[in-house]
Protein backbone atom coordinates (compact mmCIF):
# COMPACT_ATOMS: atom_id res chain seq x y z
CA UNK A 1 0.00 0.00 0.00
CA UNK A 2 1.17 3.38 -0.99
CA UNK A 3 0.44 6.18 1.26
CA UNK A 4 -0.24 9.93 -0.67
CA UNK A 5 -0.85 13.34 0.80
CA UNK A 6 -0.50 15.55 -2.32
CA UNK A 7 -3.40 15.28 -5.16
CA UNK A 8 -0.83 15.76 -7.81
CA UNK A 9 0.81 12.51 -5.95
CA UNK A 10 -2.61 10.67 -5.92
CA UNK A 11 -3.32 11.62 -9.62
CA UNK A 12 0.07 10.13 -10.87
CA UNK A 13 0.16 6.65 -8.31
CA UNK A 14 -3.24 6.38 -10.46
CA UNK A 15 -2.43 7.53 -14.05
CA UNK A 16 -0.85 3.53 -14.84
CA UNK A 17 -3.96 2.16 -14.22
CA UNK A 18 -6.55 4.57 -15.38
CA UNK A 19 -4.03 4.07 -18.65
CA UNK A 20 -4.82 0.28 -18.54
CA UNK A 21 -8.51 0.57 -17.97
CA UNK A 22 -8.44 -1.04 -14.46
CA UNK A 23 -11.42 -0.21 -12.69
CA UNK A 24 -10.55 2.01 -9.00
CA UNK A 25 -12.57 2.58 -6.10
CA UNK A 26 -12.83 4.70 -3.74
CA UNK A 27 -14.17 4.76 0.21
CA UNK A 28 -13.96 8.20 1.60
CA UNK A 29 -13.55 7.94 5.49
CA UNK A 30 -12.36 10.00 8.44
CA UNK A 31 -10.39 7.81 9.70
CA UNK A 32 -10.54 5.77 13.28
CA UNK A 33 -10.90 3.11 11.35
CA UNK A 34 -13.29 -0.11 12.67
CA UNK A 35 -15.08 -2.56 11.05
CA UNK A 36 -17.28 -0.87 9.55
CA UNK A 37 -14.58 0.59 7.49
CA UNK A 38 -13.66 -1.92 6.59
CA UNK A 39 -16.18 -3.86 5.21
CA UNK A 40 -16.35 -0.79 2.47
CA UNK A 41 -12.56 -1.51 1.87
CA UNK A 42 -13.40 -5.00 1.31
CA UNK A 43 -16.55 -4.45 -0.74
CA UNK A 44 -14.28 -2.59 -3.19
CA UNK A 45 -11.24 -4.59 -3.08
CA UNK A 46 -14.21 -7.55 -4.17
CA UNK A 47 -15.22 -5.24 -6.90
CA UNK A 48 -12.32 -3.00 -8.32
CA UNK A 49 -9.07 -3.45 -9.67
CA UNK A 50 -7.66 -0.46 -7.37
CA UNK A 51 -8.49 0.19 -4.10
CA UNK A 52 -8.10 4.03 -3.06
CA UNK A 53 -9.28 4.86 1.00
CA UNK A 54 -9.28 8.35 2.07
CA UNK A 55 -8.39 9.45 5.37
CA UNK A 56 -9.43 12.95 6.17
CA UNK A 57 -11.42 14.64 9.02
CA UNK A 58 -13.13 17.31 7.55
CA UNK A 59 -13.56 20.54 9.34
CA UNK A 60 -16.24 21.94 7.11
CA UNK A 61 -18.47 19.03 7.89
CA UNK A 62 -17.91 19.62 12.20
CA UNK A 63 -20.97 21.80 13.63
CA UNK A 64 -18.95 21.40 16.79
CA UNK A 65 -15.58 22.61 17.49
CA UNK A 66 -15.25 20.44 20.45
CA UNK A 67 -16.70 17.58 18.48
CA UNK A 68 -14.35 18.24 15.88
CA UNK A 69 -11.09 18.34 18.20
CA UNK A 70 -11.82 15.54 20.42
CA UNK A 71 -12.51 13.04 17.18
CA UNK A 72 -10.23 10.45 17.22
CA UNK A 73 -7.60 10.25 15.14
CA UNK A 74 -5.47 7.10 14.78
CA UNK A 75 -3.14 7.54 11.26
CA UNK A 76 -0.66 4.75 11.94
CA UNK A 77 -2.92 2.21 13.13
CA UNK A 78 -5.62 3.04 10.00
CA UNK A 79 -2.70 2.40 7.20
CA UNK A 80 -2.43 -1.14 9.15
CA UNK A 81 -5.92 -1.98 8.93
CA UNK A 82 -6.46 -0.43 5.20
CA UNK A 83 -3.38 -1.93 4.33
CA UNK A 84 -4.33 -5.53 5.60
CA UNK A 85 -8.43 -4.81 4.73
CA UNK A 86 -6.61 -4.78 0.61
CA UNK A 87 -6.15 -0.91 0.27
CA UNK A 88 -3.72 -0.12 -2.76
CA UNK A 89 -3.79 3.80 -1.57
CA UNK A 90 -4.04 5.39 1.01
CA UNK A 91 -4.97 9.26 0.76
CA UNK A 92 -4.02 11.34 3.98
CA UNK A 93 -4.26 14.69 3.19
CA UNK A 94 -3.73 17.69 5.38
CA UNK A 95 -6.33 20.39 6.02
CA UNK A 96 -4.17 22.70 3.54
CA UNK A 97 -4.44 20.41 1.05
CA UNK A 98 -7.94 20.16 0.71
CA UNK A 99 -8.98 23.08 1.34
CA UNK A 100 -5.47 26.00 0.24
CA UNK A 101 -5.51 29.49 0.54
CA UNK A 102 -8.43 31.36 -0.90
CA UNK A 103 -10.66 28.15 -0.84
CA UNK A 104 -13.96 30.06 -2.09
CA UNK A 105 -16.32 26.75 -3.51
CA UNK A 106 -18.89 25.03 -1.92
CA UNK A 107 -21.62 22.21 -2.92
CA UNK A 108 -24.94 22.36 -1.27
CA UNK A 109 -27.38 19.82 -2.17
CA UNK A 110 -30.73 21.26 -1.63
CA UNK A 111 -33.84 20.34 0.44
CA UNK A 112 -32.67 16.93 2.11
CA UNK A 113 -29.88 18.57 3.62
CA UNK A 114 -32.03 20.70 5.44
CA UNK A 115 -33.82 17.76 7.52
CA UNK A 116 -33.13 15.51 10.57
CA UNK A 117 -29.27 15.91 10.55
CA UNK A 118 -28.92 18.85 8.07
CA UNK A 119 -31.83 20.73 10.36
CA UNK A 120 -29.89 19.43 14.27
CA UNK A 121 -26.33 19.84 12.73
CA UNK A 122 -27.14 23.00 10.47
CA UNK A 123 -26.99 23.65 6.96
CA UNK A 124 -22.77 23.31 7.12
CA UNK A 125 -22.92 19.95 7.80
CA UNK A 126 -24.05 18.76 4.71
CA UNK A 127 -22.32 21.33 2.42
CA UNK A 128 -18.95 20.57 4.22
CA UNK A 129 -19.88 16.46 3.45
CA UNK A 130 -21.19 17.80 -0.05
CA UNK A 131 -18.63 19.78 -1.27
CA UNK A 132 -15.45 17.47 0.12
CA UNK A 133 -17.06 14.28 -1.35
CA UNK A 134 -17.48 16.07 -4.59
CA UNK A 135 -13.82 17.18 -4.08
CA UNK A 136 -12.26 13.16 -3.15
CA UNK A 137 -14.56 11.98 -6.54
CA UNK A 138 -12.41 14.78 -8.37
CA UNK A 139 -9.47 14.32 -7.00
CA UNK A 140 -9.56 10.37 -7.14
CA UNK A 141 -12.04 10.31 -10.22
CA UNK A 142 -12.98 6.55 -9.17
CA UNK A 143 -15.18 4.45 -11.27
CA UNK A 144 -17.13 2.99 -7.97
CA UNK A 145 -17.49 5.01 -4.51
CA UNK A 146 -18.50 2.85 -1.37
CA UNK A 147 -20.43 4.57 1.41
CA UNK A 148 -22.31 3.11 4.21
CA UNK A 149 -25.77 2.59 5.33
CA UNK A 150 -24.87 3.73 8.60
CA UNK A 151 -25.43 7.23 7.70
CA UNK A 152 -28.47 6.95 5.45
CA UNK A 153 -29.19 10.74 4.96
CA UNK A 154 -25.74 11.04 3.60
CA UNK A 155 -26.09 8.31 0.67
CA UNK A 156 -29.17 9.72 0.01
CA UNK A 157 -27.19 13.60 -0.34
CA UNK A 158 -24.20 11.89 -1.92
CA UNK A 159 -26.58 10.15 -4.66
CA UNK A 160 -28.33 13.59 -5.50
CA UNK A 161 -25.21 15.35 -5.75
CA UNK A 162 -23.83 12.59 -7.98
CA UNK A 163 -27.04 12.84 -10.55
CA UNK A 164 -27.28 16.46 -10.44
CA UNK A 165 -23.71 17.13 -10.95
CA UNK A 166 -23.07 14.49 -13.92
CA UNK A 167 -19.96 12.96 -11.73
CA UNK A 168 -19.09 9.41 -13.65
CA UNK A 169 -19.17 7.33 -10.84
CA UNK A 170 -21.02 4.50 -9.51
CA UNK A 171 -22.53 5.05 -5.66
CA UNK A 172 -22.67 1.66 -3.45
CA UNK A 173 -24.03 1.11 -0.17
CA UNK A 174 -22.75 -1.28 2.13
CA UNK A 175 -25.02 -2.47 5.11
CA UNK A 176 -24.45 -1.14 8.75
CA UNK A 177 -21.61 -3.52 10.25
CA UNK A 178 -23.23 -4.36 14.35
CA UNK A 179 -20.60 -5.09 17.29
CA UNK A 180 -22.34 -8.03 18.81
CA UNK A 181 -24.42 -6.63 20.95
CA UNK A 182 -26.21 -4.56 18.18
CA UNK A 183 -24.53 -0.91 18.53
CA UNK A 184 -23.41 0.08 15.09
CA UNK A 185 -19.99 0.57 14.67
CA UNK A 186 -18.58 4.26 15.13
CA UNK A 187 -15.45 5.87 15.15
CA UNK A 188 -17.44 8.09 17.89
CA UNK A 189 -18.28 4.69 19.93
CA UNK A 190 -14.07 4.63 21.03
CA UNK A 191 -15.52 7.81 23.18
CA UNK A 192 -18.23 6.30 25.53
CA UNK A 193 -17.34 5.84 29.02
CA UNK A 194 -18.51 2.16 30.10
CA UNK A 195 -21.57 3.25 31.57
CA UNK A 196 -22.77 4.93 28.25
CA UNK A 197 -21.32 2.45 26.35
CA UNK A 198 -23.97 0.21 27.98
CA UNK A 199 -26.86 2.96 27.88
CA UNK A 200 -26.00 3.45 23.86
CA UNK A 201 -27.83 -0.33 23.57
CA UNK A 202 -30.94 2.36 23.41
CA UNK A 203 -30.58 3.04 19.61
CA UNK A 204 -30.68 -0.51 19.07
CA UNK A 205 -33.36 -1.16 21.13
CA UNK A 206 -35.38 1.60 19.60
CA UNK A 207 -35.04 -0.02 16.51
CA UNK A 208 -35.68 -3.10 17.30
CA UNK A 209 -38.77 -2.16 18.74
CA UNK A 210 -40.14 -0.05 15.38
CA UNK A 211 -39.24 -3.42 13.91
CA UNK A 212 -41.13 -5.83 16.05
CA UNK A 213 -44.13 -3.57 15.89
CA UNK A 214 -43.81 -3.00 12.09
CA UNK A 215 -43.76 -6.92 12.13
CA UNK A 216 -47.15 -7.60 13.28
CA UNK A 217 -48.49 -5.23 11.17
CA UNK A 218 -48.36 -2.11 12.69
CA UNK A 219 -48.56 1.08 10.30
CA UNK A 220 -48.86 3.95 11.61
CA UNK A 221 -45.60 6.12 11.93
CA UNK A 222 -46.90 7.78 15.43
CA UNK A 223 -47.57 4.24 16.94
CA UNK A 224 -44.15 3.00 15.43
CA UNK A 225 -42.13 6.06 16.34
CA UNK A 226 -43.41 6.09 20.22
CA UNK A 227 -42.51 2.39 20.54
CA UNK A 228 -39.08 3.47 19.47
CA UNK A 229 -38.96 6.28 21.94
CA UNK A 230 -40.00 4.39 24.83
CA UNK A 231 -37.56 1.77 24.47
CA UNK A 232 -34.89 3.97 24.88
CA UNK A 233 -36.33 5.31 28.64
CA UNK A 234 -34.82 2.73 30.42
CA UNK A 235 -31.42 3.83 29.03
CA UNK A 236 -31.98 7.37 30.41
CA UNK A 237 -31.78 8.46 26.73
CA UNK A 238 -34.27 10.56 24.86
CA UNK A 239 -33.57 10.76 20.51
CA UNK A 240 -32.67 13.86 19.25
CA UNK A 241 -35.29 13.31 16.63
CA UNK A 242 -36.43 9.86 15.35
CA UNK A 243 -38.68 9.56 12.57
CA UNK A 244 -39.99 7.53 9.59
CA UNK A 245 -39.07 8.96 6.27
CA UNK A 246 -38.79 7.91 2.38
CA UNK A 247 -35.37 5.88 2.39
CA UNK A 248 -34.85 7.85 -1.16
CA UNK A 249 -36.03 11.23 -0.27
CA UNK A 250 -36.24 11.28 3.13
CA UNK A 251 -39.34 13.07 2.64
CA UNK A 252 -41.26 12.00 6.00
CA UNK A 253 -44.34 9.48 6.03
CA UNK A 254 -47.39 9.55 7.66
CA UNK A 255 -47.88 5.71 7.18
CA UNK A 256 -46.02 3.15 6.34
CA UNK A 257 -47.53 1.74 2.76
CA UNK A 258 -44.45 0.68 1.63
CA UNK A 259 -40.79 0.59 2.65
CA UNK A 260 -39.79 3.31 4.98
CA UNK A 261 -36.85 3.72 6.81
CA UNK A 262 -36.89 4.65 10.41
CA UNK A 263 -33.53 7.50 11.27
CA UNK A 264 -33.10 8.23 14.76
CA UNK A 265 -30.11 10.54 16.43
CA UNK A 266 -29.52 10.53 20.44
CA UNK A 267 -27.00 11.73 22.52
CA UNK A 268 -25.14 9.71 24.82
CA UNK A 269 -23.20 12.03 27.69
CA UNK A 270 -21.30 14.19 25.32
CA UNK A 271 -21.57 11.51 22.10
CA UNK A 272 -24.29 11.97 19.16
CA UNK A 273 -24.93 8.77 17.86
CA UNK A 274 -27.12 7.98 14.86
CA UNK A 275 -29.14 4.72 13.83
CA UNK A 276 -31.07 3.45 11.06
CA UNK A 277 -33.41 0.71 10.16
CA UNK A 278 -35.44 0.16 7.00
CA UNK A 279 -39.05 -0.71 7.54
CA UNK A 280 -39.40 -3.58 4.94
CA UNK A 281 -43.30 -4.34 3.61
CA UNK A 282 -44.77 -8.03 4.53
CA UNK A 283 -43.98 -9.62 1.35
CA UNK A 284 -40.39 -9.63 2.56
CA UNK A 285 -41.36 -10.57 5.45
CA UNK A 286 -39.11 -13.32 7.16
CA UNK A 287 -37.70 -14.24 4.08
CA UNK A 288 -33.97 -14.37 5.92
CA UNK A 289 -32.06 -16.97 4.31
CA UNK A 290 -30.37 -20.10 6.60
CA UNK A 291 -27.12 -17.46 6.45
CA UNK A 292 -29.08 -14.16 7.64
CA UNK A 293 -30.79 -16.16 10.50
CA UNK A 294 -26.95 -17.69 11.69
CA UNK A 295 -25.42 -14.06 11.39
CA UNK A 296 -25.91 -12.23 14.53
CA UNK A 297 -28.81 -10.38 15.08
CA UNK A 298 -29.70 -7.53 18.27
CA UNK A 299 -29.54 -9.89 21.20
CA UNK A 300 -31.69 -9.72 23.46
CA UNK A 301 -29.44 -7.63 25.69
CA UNK A 302 -29.35 -4.74 23.18
CA UNK A 303 -33.21 -4.42 23.82
CA UNK A 304 -34.31 -4.72 27.32
CA UNK A 305 -35.75 -7.76 26.52
CA UNK A 306 -37.39 -7.15 23.40
CA UNK A 307 -38.11 -9.91 21.35
CA UNK A 308 -35.35 -11.15 18.90
CA UNK A 309 -35.70 -8.89 15.49
CA UNK A 310 -34.85 -9.40 11.67
CA UNK A 311 -31.69 -7.06 12.30
CA UNK A 312 -28.86 -8.61 11.54
CA UNK A 313 -24.92 -7.39 11.75
CA UNK A 314 -23.56 -7.27 8.28
CA UNK A 315 -26.84 -7.76 6.86
CA UNK A 316 -29.07 -5.02 5.01
CA UNK A 317 -31.16 -3.75 8.16
CA UNK A 318 -33.74 -4.59 6.81
CA UNK A 319 -36.94 -5.26 9.32
CA UNK A 320 -40.38 -6.49 8.01
CA UNK A 321 -43.52 -5.00 8.24
P1 LIG B 1 -16.76 8.11 8.64
O1 LIG B 1 -15.33 7.78 8.84
O2 LIG B 1 -17.58 8.04 9.88
O3 LIG B 1 -16.98 9.36 7.83
O4 LIG B 1 -17.34 6.93 7.74
C1 LIG B 1 -16.77 6.62 6.50
C2 LIG B 1 -17.71 5.70 5.77
O5 LIG B 1 -17.89 4.50 6.53
C3 LIG B 1 -19.10 6.32 5.57
O6 LIG B 1 -19.58 5.99 4.28
C4 LIG B 1 -19.90 5.66 6.65
O7 LIG B 1 -21.28 5.56 6.36
C5 LIG B 1 -19.27 4.28 6.69
N1 LIG B 1 -19.54 3.64 7.99
C6 LIG B 1 -19.36 4.17 9.22
N2 LIG B 1 -19.78 3.31 10.17
C7 LIG B 1 -20.24 2.22 9.53
C8 LIG B 1 -20.81 0.97 9.94
N3 LIG B 1 -21.00 0.69 11.23
N4 LIG B 1 -21.17 0.09 9.00
C9 LIG B 1 -20.99 0.36 7.67
N5 LIG B 1 -20.45 1.51 7.21
C10 LIG B 1 -20.09 2.42 8.12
Amino acid sequence: MRTVRAVTELRSALAPDRRAGRTIGLVPTMGALHEGHLSLIRRAREQCDVVVVSLFVNPAQFNEGADLERYPRAEERDAALAARAGTDVLLAPSVEEVYPPGFATAVEVLGVSDRLEGEIRGAAHFRGVSTVVTKLLNMAQPDVAYFGQKDAQQVVVIRRLVADLNQPVRVEVVPTVRESDGLAMSSRNALLDPDERRRALALPAALRAACELASVGERRTGALLSAAAEAMAPFDVEPEYVAIVDPDTFAALDALDGTGLLVLAARVGEVRLIDNVLLAPVATSIAATAETQTSAAIPAGASSGMPTSHLHQGEPTTCSA
